[in-house]
């Protein structure tokens, strides 16, 4: 086979075999295809698209580029979730230690943040002394020991994926379904899971602006996760406005907590639930949804869930004693961002509030920048809302970078009405 052969195969609008998709990608992870041919190549398919067959064998060559997980030394029924990523997500951190709490098994690996968006581990290393490089099979005990797990991606899983993200990155190839959903599905299949629970996230904050959009890629990952043996769900959920109210490392942590303990914003606690209730189906911890909330309920209100949690920050090294005051780990310099219109909030930019929150320090520009865990914003409005001249509508918490620059992103981020709208949170299922 000749990669150029391949190259000029698609760009036709033909389709890659599944021994031509392997080739390609056993090639480039062994450093034996330039990275320009690679970029002829994604450009290609990003004007041609690929069928649900070529994204499926992308997947599965990507996965079997590295080590795929033997979770088979733990016990029971293992389930992992996946965001596509938005602002203020800290779903995970609540999630968990619910279904954790419950009896599920959650052994669970996941990203840093890059951008616009918020990453788990980034998260969980604002609590002093968390570790999240865990060895494998300390990672396998701990699951069968505490039911939960949440470690940082090895570099050993799907390296191919993580080349090729790289240079889709600087080709201006990451904004295509086939390779979201491969690049995505890739990695969930090589952490071993039996059941996968996908937050698709859609609107102005997130990578699929559109609904259509957001449910062709869940459908394709679903399809993915199908032909690979495994049980995938995909959720849509709302990413017009940021998920709670805070935004940022410490911030959402802290709020994590509050949510464990019963104090959750509606709209995060919602979105928690029908993960979770799927999740424990998908256990065959519950029978139906109507069970699952109830438990889920329960687990919150006994302290079950916020207790699992405790036990989870301890098992990975945490100082445990920080969580009762977490706040006092969000910077003390506030600055109010204060509303120069008035009206209803109808409609808010997502995108332009995580970018300010990137800039305050709590995000990532490039990979190598270093993160401030105690920046970030707290909204106070949120769509639907009315809202006057000298509200204050956010407070960013600061630590002298780029405060002018982010409180005007932030104002800039609100659309304002006449007529009160309503906000759709779940915007579909895919199954
Ligand atoms: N997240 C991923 O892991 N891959 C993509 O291509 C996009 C988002």
């Amino acid at each position: 086979m000749h990669v150029i052969d391949l190259i000029t195969k698609k760009r036709n609008g033909e389709i890659l075999t599944k021994e031509e998709i392997e080739f390609l990608i056993q090639t480039y992870t062994m450093g034996n295809i330039p990275d320009y041919q690679m970029s002829a190549l994604l450009m290609a398919i990003f004007f041609q698209g690929m069928n649900h067959e070529e994204a499926t064998h992308l997947a599965l060559s990507m996965r079997d580029s590295g080590d795929v997980m033997d979770l088979s030394e733990i016990k029971g029924i293992k389930v992992d979730k996946h965001s596509t990523g938005g602002v203020g997500d800290k779903v995970t951190l609540v999630l968990a230690p619910i279904v954790a709490s419950l009896g599920a098994k959650v052994a669970k690996m996941s990203g840093r943040g890059l951008g616009h968006t918020g990453g788990t581990i980034d998260k969980l290393e604002s609590i002093e002394g968390f570790h999240v490089e865990v060895a494998p099979q300390d990672f396998i005990n701990q699951v069968n020991e505490i039911g939960i797990a949440v470690v940082g991606q090895s570099g050993h899983i799907a390296p191919a994926d993580k080349k090729l993200y790289a240079l889709r990155d600087v080709t201006a190839t990451v904004d295509i379904i086939p390779l979201i959903a491969s690049s995505i599905m890739s990695k969930k299949l090589a952490s071993g899971a039996d059941a996968i629970v996908l937050d698709v996230k859609v609107g102005h904050g997130a990578f699929m602006k559109t609904e259509e959009e957001a449910k062709e890629l869940a459908q394709l990952m679903v399809d993915i996760g199908k032909l690979a043996g495994k049980k995938v769900t995909a959720i849509l959920t709302n990413m017009n406005e940021p998920l709670g109210f805070k935004i940022g490392n410490a911030l959402e942590v802290y709020e994590a907590i509050l949510s464990l303990k019963g104090q959750g914003p509606k709209d995060l606690m919602d979105v928690v639930t029908v993960i979770a209730s799927q999740l424990l189906i998908d256990a065959q911890i519950a029978v139906d949804d109507q069970e699952a909330r109830t438990m889920i309920e329960e687990s919150i209100q006994s302290g079950k869930a916020y207790d699992k949690f405790v036990a989870f920050v301890k098992a990975q090294g945490g100082h445990v004693d920080v969580l009762s005051h977490f706040e006092d780990f969000i910077s003390k310099d506030l600055v109010d961002v204060v509303a120069d219109k008035e009206g209803f909030i109808v409609d808010m930019d997502a995108l332009s509030i995580g970018r300010a929150a990137m800039i305050l320090g709590a995000g990532r520009e490039t990979k190598a920048d270093l993160i401030d865990p105690s920046v970030g914003i707290e909204v106070h409005k949120k769509i639907g809302d009315y809202i006057k001249v000298g509200d204050v509508i956010a407070t960013l918490y600061v630590n002298q970078k780029g405060i002018e620059e982010a409180k005007k992103l932030v104002l800039n981020s609100l659309i304002l009405g006449k007529e009160k709208v309503e906000q759709k949170l779940i915007r579909g299922i895919v199954r």
